[in-house]
């Protein structure tokens, strides 16, 4: 019973958590604004607050915030399992985000930043901490024909993640400025979506499919593709958000005489300190993906922008 409360908690988070994004797709910038929706999950603080007790930090600090903040107290963070707390709360979800006036953070989940990362990539650390855990749980091996679906800041900052891995990358998106970017990134190959990709992989990547393949998309077309793409051997990583009737069909024969391994990637248990020291030694470029900024005047034109996936709009900074 405990168990199916607890899946359909994450389930109306991962749903609120889709709206958001949807909304938004959108770094928020700091909370000292006088705007009083309580949005904004992707946020950095600049010049922190009133702090109590000693984590070194103090006030005036410059802050990442985790908005996925688990208790720390209960069996499954005891367990090492933040993911699954009994007491979690979600900022801009369930409490106060980035869009509010004031948010209120748990220490544990506030990451001082280092005095060299700009304000920007302190807002972009929540995102990239996605991107990381989803390639760790890829364990990629050098020289894997890796392949990421949706150019968006996720993936685009994924191909810069495989790339630094040793693998060989290629991305697949609905072609036009993403993967221009992508390229620019230092993907491999850029694939436009299609129902022969099976073919192309197999032609670039000498007659092989793919090794690794990451998911960063709800587009069930690309989930289900994903398992027909990849070859023996391989590990194929969901985090993209769908419906909660979607399903793929995963061939089972095929599957088992592949030795196939399939996962899913859910936030960023841990990756906060990994991702702020790969900001810190400049091994991910943020410049070609955060493409705007804007003041909070001019907030509703930026997600109007976002929304309409205009060209040449990846992610918006918002500095009140
Ligand atoms: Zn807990």
């Amino acid at each position: 019973m405990q168990q199916r409360g607890l899946s359909a908690y994450l389930a109306e988070l991962i749903g609120t958590f889709l709206l958001v994004f949807f909304i938004v797709s959108v770094v928020v910038l700091f909370v000292a604004t006088g705007n009083q929706a309580q949005f904004g999950s992707d946020f950095a603080v600049v010049g922190l607050g009133k702090i109590a007790g000693t984590y070194g930090l103090k006030e005036g600090d410059r802050v990442a915030v985790c908005p996925i903040q688990s208790c720390g107290a209960c069996d499954s963070c005891r367990a090492g399992r933040p993911n699954f707390c009994a007491n979690l709360s979600v900022l801009g979800v369930t409490t106060n985000g980035g869009f509010a006036e004031l948010a209120k953070s748990k220490a544990a989940h506030a990451y001082k930043l280092p005095d060299t990362l700009s304000d920007e990539q302190g807002a972009f650390v929540e995102m990239l901490a996605a991107a990381v855990n989803a390639v760790r749980k890829a364990e990629v091996e050098p020289d894997d024909f890796a392949v990421v679906y949706g150019p968006g800041p996720v993936g685009l900052s994924m191909v810069q993640l495989l790339k630094n891995e040793g693998a060989r990358v290629a991305i697949v998106g609905t072609g036009g400025y993403r993967l221009d970017v992508a390229k620019a990134l230092g993907a491999d190959f850029v694939f436009e979506a299609g129902d022969d990709l099976a073919a192309r992989v197999q032609e670039a990547n000498g007659g092989r499919l793919a090794d690794r393949v990451i998911v960063a998309t709800g587009s069930m077309a690309a989930n289900q593709q994903a398992l027909e793409i990849s070859g023996p051997g391989s590990t194929v990583i969901f985090m993209g958000v769908t419906g909660p009737e979607d399903a793929v069909q995963v061939p089972m024969l095929t599957s088992l005489i592949q030795d196939k391994t399939i996962r899913f990637s859910l936030w960023y248990p841990f990756q906060w300190p990994r991702t702020i020291g790969i900001l810190a030694h400049n091994e991910l470029d943020t410049g070609p993906i955060i493409t705007h900024s804007a003041s909070l005047d001019g907030i509703g034109a930026a997600i109007e922008r976002v929304v309409n996936r205009e060209e040449g709009v990846l992610k918006t900074v918002i500095k009140p």
